[in-house]
């Protein structure tokens, strides 16, 4: 099996092994089988990853849904961690199949994992995955470990979402309203309101068809993109007052950095899934090519969100820290004080920016 994420600190051109390569006929047909060998009363559990954003929940719950057309009925859907969901997800159709990771059945006889680049993103779940007769994976990272008996892997796909479309249509479930916003949310928010490079023509016309299916797309990306409390107003203006510039720091390309502490998050009665949007804010400075976001989760444990203009490939610096993700935008997690993450950040950047 190829496409294992890219290990070591060593400098030199991106590796071979990071080329996208969709999934192969094989593995759409397999895919397909595992799911039409089960009987209607089959288990099925479903999971995405921890602190999971709009592609993981609407990939998800957009095959759950998709999966109760076809008969289905015992189909769950679950993520680790905190049973949070981020409030703009709040009224995604298909949560009636969310149950709490302690509460879902523990032998399930298919497991599906969605927008997961590794199993250890699944957290607790990830058992459930190792010890199911069947796991299929579903994911669209350049990191992916491609840790299922099955794996719909596409690197070149915009969101994970782009896979379960691939699937549904494969399974032979037409696209409904509600399949359609699950889908829409995850394409629209992986591509960042269709700005991002991953924005082929292929991807319009996905969201075209998500669009024929009649989503109220204004309302969607209001609540989406546009809409948040007060308090995270404030938040916001705090956290984006001490960002620091770095501009020698990647060898001359840059770094903006600025950090939320819980105590922040308390004081303007904020959770932490309220700093996602934060990073747009952050990254926008001109002068650094990247840009780090680190949020405390614990005392002496922070989640860092890395994002690159395209000069520095944060994927590789992320996955040197122990985490993942893509070229341009990628994450991991910090122990220790701030200053110890950034500083750990920089040595890395140093390494690997050329
Ligand atoms: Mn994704």
């Amino acid at each position: 099996m190829s496409g294992g994420p890219v290990s070591g600190a060593a400098a030199g051109p991106r590796m071979d092994d990071q080329v996208p390569q969709a999934p192969a006929a094989e593995d759409w047909r397999r895919a397909v089988a595992a799911i039409e060998s089960l009987p209607a009363t089959a288990r099925i559990l479903l999971i995405c990853h921890i602190n999971p954003d709009a592609d993981a929940l609407g990939s998800m719950l957009g095959l759950g849904l998709g999966l109760h057309r076809l008969g289905y009925r015992g189909v769950q859907a679950t993520f680790p961690g905190p049973f949070v969901v981020p409030d703009p997800l709040a009224d995604l159709p298909g949560l009636q199949l969310l149950i709490a990771s302690d509460q879902v059945d523990p032998e399930p006889e298919l497991v599906i994992s969605f927008d997961a680049a590794s199993i250890g993103r699944l957290g607790e779940l990830a058992g459930h995955l190792e010890r199911a007769p069947t796991s299929l994976v579903l994911d669209h990272h350049a990191s992916s470990t491609w840790f299922g008996q099955i794996n719909l892997v596409d690197p070149a796909a915009a969101a994970t979402a782009v896979l379960v479309e691939g699937l549904l249509s494969r399974l032979g479930v037409p696209l409904d309203v509600q399949i359609a916003e699950c889908l829409y949310v995850a394409l629209a928010t992986d591509t960042g309101s269709f700005r991002f490079d991953a924005t082929t023509p292929g991807v319009h016309e996905f969201a075209a068809r998500l669009l024929a299916c009649g989503i109220p797309v204004g309302e969607i990306s209001r609540r989406l993109f546009d809409t948040r409390p007060y308090g995270a107003v404030l938040l916001y203006g705090e956290v984006l007052c001490r960002a620091a510039l770095e501009p020698t720091a990647a060898r001359g390309r840059g770094l903006i950095w600025s950090y939320a502490t819980l105590a922040d998050l308390e004081r303007h009665g904020q959770r932490s899934q309220v700093l996602e949007p934060l990073m747009d804010s952050v990254r926008c400075a001109a002068e650094a090519d990247v840009a780090c976001l680190v949020k405390q989760v614990r005392p002496a444990e922070w989640a860092v969100s890395l994002r690159s203009k395209g000069g520095v490939d944060v994927s590789r610096v992320a996955t040197a820290l122990g985490g993942g993700g893509h070229r341009s935008a990628a994450g991991f997690t910090g122990y220790g004080s701030v200053d110890d993450v950034v500083a750990a950040l920089r040595e890395r950047l140093d390494e690997l920016s050329y």
